[in-house]
């Protein structure tokens, strides 16, 4: 099925009209300004009918691509906050927003240990892991920024955008920055900043922050965590039960910066992410004069401590309001996380037992790749590919991932290599509903791979 084929269900598009329909008998905030108009509403008819064409993100079948609705809340604060309009760039751009921000933002330093910490909301983690990468070069000037190979392929661009040398570190055989190849690299030196990854965008890979953290003091180099994917996951390694492996979570807080999408598992609507400097310090980068009081006085413009100049307030009163009401905990955010990693454990056990299905690694978070058993690599791409149309056609989506074939052949050695790559199936377990489905999505897969 192709993207541009797929529509939501006639019961979703009716729910949609009737939101467009309420909202707007709701009326302007404003005794004065524009008035919703025949041809406005006209408009918004239409807009109801041009965003059918879309995948049910919300529907536990649709187990692909980061993608799921925000919490109620979200998306009722960012509303209501939107008919305000704040800007978070300076204090008189929204007093009350720019406050909020500041309180949550320093809720995320406490969930990630930090004592101190200078931090603000984005619009995106690729935005966020820029601004941590210029203030790495800022400090480093002239040093090589080095990733893991399957870090986030914003990295390197925006090292390139920055005009500093960038080197990938490979992947062990469970996806995560390989230490041994990382030492070595650091002895060679000219190396100023390590990035590494708290949840891989493939596979949910945790890179091991805390071996990381330990080599970046001994060989005096900074170090950033992108946490834009896994970084919530941080209340699962809480307590004496945890649900990943806490180590490299709890290691955050000696990293000099941190990157967590509030858009991603923190149930927000898209355009809000977040970035945490351990060093209040740095503060000064961002300014030409003025350097430090700024920092310090209680009154700061959060387009001070920004790279980007207008923010929208209503992404901070969002995300403010869905840690009021969930808390940011582990029986809070927590439990709706811990849902999904149970779901993707469940799925796991059963792939692992399985004669047809095949784990690519074992599941750090909530990302679970899989491939139909086939002997060669360009068989497995194949099947995958089938599995996938296959799937679709029966209302389920996932995605697709391309991965090394030698890499695969590490952990699979009776795989015969005939193509460089091979792809696999990418699920993103990641909507508390999956956990009730763990059986019927199984039994799918399972059928899709001995047909394939
Ligand atoms: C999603 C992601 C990014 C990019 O974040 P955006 O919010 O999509 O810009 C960076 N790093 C990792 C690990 C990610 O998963």
């Amino acid at each position: 099925m192709k993207a541009q084929d797929v529509r939501l269900a006639d019961e979703t598009i009716a729910r949609l009209r009737g939101y467009a329909q309420a909202l707007a008998k709701s009326g302007s905030l404003w005794e004065t300004g524009p008035e919703l108009d025949d041809r406005g509403q006209r408009a918004i008819d239409l807009l109801v009918t041009r965003l059918s064409n879309m995948y049910p993100y919300g529907d536990p079948r649709y187990i692909g691509q980061i993608l799921k609705p925000p919490h109620p809340v979200a998306w009722l604060a960012q509303s209501l906050t939107s008919l305000i309009n704040p800007n978070n760039h300076a204090l008189d751009g929204g007093p009350a927003t720019a406050e909020l921000e500041k309180e949550v933002v320093a809720k995320l330093a406490t969930m990630f240990g930090y004592e101190k910490h200078l931090g603000h909301l984005t619009s995106s983690g690729t935005i966020a892991n820029l601004e941590a990468l210029w203030v790495a070069r800022e400090l480093r000037p002239n040093e090589t920024i080095v990733s893991g190979g399957s870090a986030h392929y914003t990295h390197e661009r925006m090292c390139r955008l920055l005009g500093v040398a960038h080197e990938a570190i490979g992947q062990d055989n469970q996806g995560r920055m390989d230490m041994e190849q990382l030492e070595a690299r650091l002895q060679r030196g000219g190396v100023g900043t390590v990035v590494v990854t708290l949840g891989t965008t493939g596979l949910g890979a945790l890179d091991q922050v805390h071996v990381a953290a330990e080599l970046a003091h001994r060989y005096g180099v900074r170090l950033h965590v992108d946490a834009a994917y896994g970084g919530f996951h941080s209340l699962l390694a809480q307590g004496d039960t945890p649900l990943v492996d806490p180590a490299p979570f709890r290691a955050v807080k000696r990293a000099d910066s941190v990157v967590v999408d509030p858009h991603k598992h923190g149930l927000q609507p898209y355009g809000c992410g977040s970035v945490l400097f351990a060093d209040p310090a740095v503060g000064k980068l961002y300014s030409h004069d003025s350097p430090y009081t700024y920092f310090t006085s209680g009154d700061l413009h959060l387009g001070e401590i920004s790279l980007e100049c207008s923010r929208a307030g209503a992404s901070a009163a969002a995300f403010w309001a869905t840690v009021e009401a969930l808390g940011l905990d582990r029986s809070g955010l927590g439990a709706i996380l811990a849902d999904g990693r149970n779901a993707a454990l469940a799925i796991a056990d059963a792939v692992r037992d399985s004669a047809t299905l095949n784990l690519v690694v074992e599941p750090e978070l909530d990302i679970v790749c899989i491939f139909p058993e086939h002997p060669t690599t360009s068989r497995v791409s194949a099947g995958s590919e089938k599995m996938f149309s296959t799937l679709a056609e029966q209302d389920w989506h996932l995605a697709l991932l391309r991965v090394e074939s030698t890499w695969l052949t590490k952990r699979y050695p009776s795989l015969e290599v005939d193509s460089d790559y091979v792809t696999v199936l990418r699920s993103c377990v990641m909507k508390p509903e999956h956990l009730a489905i763990v059986d019927d999505f199984v039994a799918a897969v399972t059928r899709a791979a001995l047909d394939s």
